[in-house]
This record gives structure tokens, C-alpha cells and sequence, in this order.
């Protein structure tokens, strides 16, 4: 028999799990496979569940002083349908898995199980997304790539709950995103990629790049982003220089859903098509 909590509020959540050990349960879509058991039996849960999925405050979405604050109970259905929540942002969402999982998968839970297949998890990187963490007693906000320390793993604590995922609200001239997996639709990714420019007066002003799948975490470098802006800005640009940064971060492995060399492959073309088409 499984022990479960559905606490009234946040504060109830978060007062239960000074004391109890639980799972956190949001949408539950990657909980339940991963604790699946044969077929007719119960998830293996070890320990009590506590259900957040239905919690009020997390499943706000608001817009102040230049910021998207988005609760991490939210579905991405109810994000594709918020009026506040930018094209591009949408454009990821529903790449991301089927209507009827995406009805109640949540954008914490995406983030919360940290993997680098991950779908929202490029494009928050490339918009240096926070997440805010809460106990019974503090709020604090941490970079996403500070938050995530490795495949499946984050710097969460048991009595801790992520509340939010804040995000400036910015501008970019050109987007591109790729999600690249065997099917359309319901599939993982085997690369996923985002790319943005923003120029001013014809040059370049902002780059943000993001891999998915393929390294332990999302790769982004700020620093070749910076090079990418510095170089183009004085005519510079080394387009087989970057790809060869690039190339050095990137770091696939071969599974059920591809080849590292197949991944290494299409993050080369993407990129290179980026460059190409969008910078030079
Ligand atoms: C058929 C299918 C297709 C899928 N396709 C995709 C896809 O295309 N792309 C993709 O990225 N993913 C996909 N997924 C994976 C999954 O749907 C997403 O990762 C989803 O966003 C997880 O959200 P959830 O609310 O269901 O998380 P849950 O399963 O409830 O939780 C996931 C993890 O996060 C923790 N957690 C959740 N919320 C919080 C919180 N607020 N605070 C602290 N811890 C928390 C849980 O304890 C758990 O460890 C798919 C899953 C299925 C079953």
C-alpha cells in the first residue's frame, strides 16, 4: 500500500516535507514509468508521494518588471495556451511528447528530473532561466546550469520544492529550433537545438546556442557565444574555429535512441546552418 499526501497549499507541502521523506509527484509522467513493475502491479514507490500537481500557487504565470514568472506545476498545455507565454516558447512546448501527456506534464517536473534529453531544458538554458527553490523557511533562485549537476541529478534537497522558473523576457531577431527524434511526435530527442541572434544597427549584438542530448547536461558556452559576437562584430568570424569548440563540448553517447556519431553529425550541420544562414 502506498502512503500519499495531497496537501491543501504550498505551505502545507512544504511543512509535510520537513518531516517525511517523499516522492514528489507532479504530472507523474516520468515517475510512473520509472517506478513502474510488471504488468498488474502497483509503481514501485518506496516512499510516501506527495502530490503538487493541483497546488494553486504553483501553477501561476505572471509577467513583471521585464521577467516570466511560470509556476512549476504547469502544464505545458496550459503554457501553449497562455496569451503571456512567447511564440518561440510555444514552439517548444509542443514538441514535446503527445496533447495527452502534455495535458499533464509539468515544466518542473521537466526540469526537476534533469535529464539532458529534456525538451524545455536548451531553451531555458539559452535564456538563463532561475529556479526558484523553497523550504518551509527560504526562497531562493538559482541558474538552471548551476541547478542541474549532471544527467538525472540536481541540487534539490528532500525538503525542498521547486516553486517557479523565472525568465527575462527578451527579444531575438532570429530563432531556430530543432528538435531532431524518430517521430514527430511522443518520441525523445536524439539532438535538440536552439539558437538565437539578436542584432542592432546590422550587427550582431546577442547569440545564445543550446544542445540537448547529447553531453551529461544541456551544452551552452558563454564564452563562444561572446567570441561569436566579438568576431563578427569586427569581420572575423572563424566559422570552422567555433564548430571546432563545439565539437570539444559536445559529447554523445550511443543508446536506444541513437549513435554518438549520428548526434555528432546533426549538431555539426544544425550549427553550421546557423552560422551560415543567420550570421554570416
Ligand atoms: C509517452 C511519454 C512521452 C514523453 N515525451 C517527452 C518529450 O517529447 N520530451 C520531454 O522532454 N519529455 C518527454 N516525456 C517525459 C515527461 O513527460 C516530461 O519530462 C515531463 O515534463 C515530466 O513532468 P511531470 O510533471 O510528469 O513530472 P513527474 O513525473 O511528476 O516528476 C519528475 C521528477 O521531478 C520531480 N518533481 C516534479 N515536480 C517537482 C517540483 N515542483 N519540485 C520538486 N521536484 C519535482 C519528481 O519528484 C520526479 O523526480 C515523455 C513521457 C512520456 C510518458
Amino acid at each position: 500500500m502506498v502512503a500519499a499526501y495531497r496537501p491543501k497549499n504550498l505551505k502545507d507541502a512544504l511543512e509535510a516535507i520537513i518531516y517525511t521523506e517523499y516522492i514528489v509527484l507532479a504530472g507523474g509522467t516520468d515517475l510512473m514509468v520509472k517506478k513502474k513493475q510488471g504488468a498488474g502491479l502497483l509503481p514501485a514507490f518506496d516512499k510516501p508521494v506527495l502530490f503538487i500537481a493541483d497546488l494553486e500557487e504553483l501553477k501561476q504565470i505572471n509577467e513583471k518588471e521585464g521577467y516570466l514568472t511560470i509556476g512549476a506545476a504547469c502544464s505545458f498545455s496550459s503554457l501553449i495556451d497562455n496569451p503571456l507565454i512567447p511564440a518561440l516558447y510555444k514552439q517548444v512546448f509542443l514538441q514535446i511528447a503527445s496533447p495527452a501527456v502534455r495535458n499533464i506534464a509539468t515544466i518542473g517536473g521537466n526540469i526537476c528530473n534533469s535529464s539532458p534529453a529534456g525538451d524545455s531544458l536548451p531553451l531555458l538554458y539559452a535564456l538563463d532561466a532561475s529556479i526558484i527553490i523553497e523550504n518551509s523557511c527560504r526562497r531562493i533562485e538559482i541558474p538552471i546550469a548551476d541547478f542541474i549537476t549532471g544527467p538525472g541529478r540536481n541540487m534539490l534537497t528532500s525538503s525542498e520544492l521547486v516553486t517557479a522558473i523565472k525568465l527575462p523576457v527578451l527579444h531575438f531577431d532570429y530563432v531556430v529550433y530543432k528538435k531532431v527524434s524518430a517521430r514527430k511526435s511522443t518520441a525523445l530527442s536524439k539532438v535538440s537545438f536552439v539558437a538565437m541572434a539578436k542584432l542592432k544597427d546590422s550587427r550582431l549584438e546577442d547569440v545564445r546556442i543550446a544542445f540537448g542530448s547529447v553531453a551529461p547536461t544541456i551544452v551552452r558556452s558563454r564564452d563562444v557565444e561572446e567570441a561569436i559576437i566579438y568576431n563578427s562584430s569586427n569581420g572575423s568570424l572563424d566559422k570552422t574555429e567555433i564548430i571546432s569548440y563545439y565539437t570539444t563540448l559536445i559529447k554523445p553517447i550511443d543508446d536506444q535512441r541513437s549513435t554518438a556519431f549520428y548526434r555528432r553529425q546533426v549538431c555539426k550541420r544544425l550549427l553550421v546552418d546557423f552560422l551560415g544562414n543567420w550570421l554570416c
